[in-house]
């Protein structure tokens, strides 16, 4: 599809923050403010944000970075930058400081990681994030594999990608056959909306659980994308048909560049409690990372109406 796009703004905002849109995520887009496109298209708001000097990082990620692109915020388990490239570039990606950008990504800082998780031994699991670990070729992301499983306190694995909504045409058969020798692994998936639900990614995800790799969904609430009830119900009941388990839905982490996607917890709120009464499979956990490094925490609906005691 051609999008009227306005070619001198979309390069100031590429000055800034990359773009990236493949055929296949493009053949989504209806328009340029459907749900799809205010993901995937530039816009001019990401600069305005640029000039009030919001904060990069504001869960200040480099701080409890020990190693470059290694995040060590929870005693037992690290977050491990492998890529900084994504199949798509989500206009409002928490680390938009860095993905797009693909020499803040080396085998050097690979290899780091890799040696700092080996010393030490109280780090059990190893969550693989980016960018997307899923665009590394095989043989880079076999090698990272397969020093992380050698690892002897090293318990779980965990991938996070959104290739298989962005490109599914990814997860080939070499692929998904070099995951399935690194056990227990687990894949947590991104979808923010029932129209990135397509045949393609259903296929993507079978292939994916066939080899045994448990699969969850962690959706971001994005303001004018997904923030409403029926929205967000129809994603979590068909997110459970291709097999994928609800897990997280986030509280937007407001970064420079991305407040015009901010919702309000308000509004989270409501859509979680329109969610309890469909099946309990579809109902994830509404978390919000604390501004200043201070971790994840669950947001609940107030359900509480009289003294529990009298029921
Ligand atoms: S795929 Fe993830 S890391 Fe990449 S741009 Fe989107 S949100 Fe950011």
């Amino acid at each position: 599809m051609i999008l009227p796009l306005d070619k001198s703004r979309i390069e100031r905002i590429i000055n800034f923050y990359p773009m990236r849109i493949n055929p296949y995520y493009l053949s989504l887009i209806k328009h340029a403010n459907c749900p799809i496109g205010k993901q995937a298209i530039p816009d001019i708001r990401e600069i305005d944000d640029v000039n009030i000097a919001g904060n990069p990082d504001p869960l200040c990620e480099e701080i409890q970075s020990p190693v470059t692109n290694l995040i060590h915020r929870y005693p037992d388990r690290v977050l491990f930058m492998v890529s900084a490239e994504c199949a798509m570039y989500c206009r409002f990606c928490m680390r938009k400081r860095k993905v797009g950008y693909p020499s803040v990504v080396t085998d050097e800082t690979r290899n780091i990681g890799i040696e700092y998780i080996k010393n030490n031994k109280h780090i059990q699991e190893v969550v693989i994030s980016g960018g997307d670990p899923l665009l590394l070729e095989d043989q880079i992301l076999d090698y990272i594999l397969k020093g992380l499983r050698s690892i002897d306190h090293i318990e779980i694995l965990r991938i996070h990608s959104r290739v298989p909504c962005t490109l599914p045409q990814r997860i080939t058969k070499d692929l998904v056959d070099m995951l399935r020798q690194y056990h227990p692994l687990f894949i947590n998936i991104h979808f923010n909306h029932p129209d990135e639900i397509t045949k393609e990614a259903s296929l993507a995800c079978g292939a994916l659980s066939d080899a045994g790799i448990p699969l969850g969904c962690q959706t971001v609430l994005l303001n004018g994308v997904n923030n409403e009830q029926n929205i967000i119900k129809t994603l979590m009941k068909k997110l459970l048909t291709i097999r994928v388990r609800p897990y997280y839905i986030h509280q937007l982490d407001v970064v420079r560049g991305n407040h015009h996607f901010k919702t309000t917890i308000e509004d989270g709120l409501d859509i979680m409690q329109s969610l309890y009464g469909i099946s309990g499979l579809c109902v994830p956990q509404y978390m919000i990372d604390l501004p200043g490094g201070g971790g994840k925490v669950p947001l609940l609906p107030q359900y509480l109406k009289y003294d529990a005691v009298n029921i």
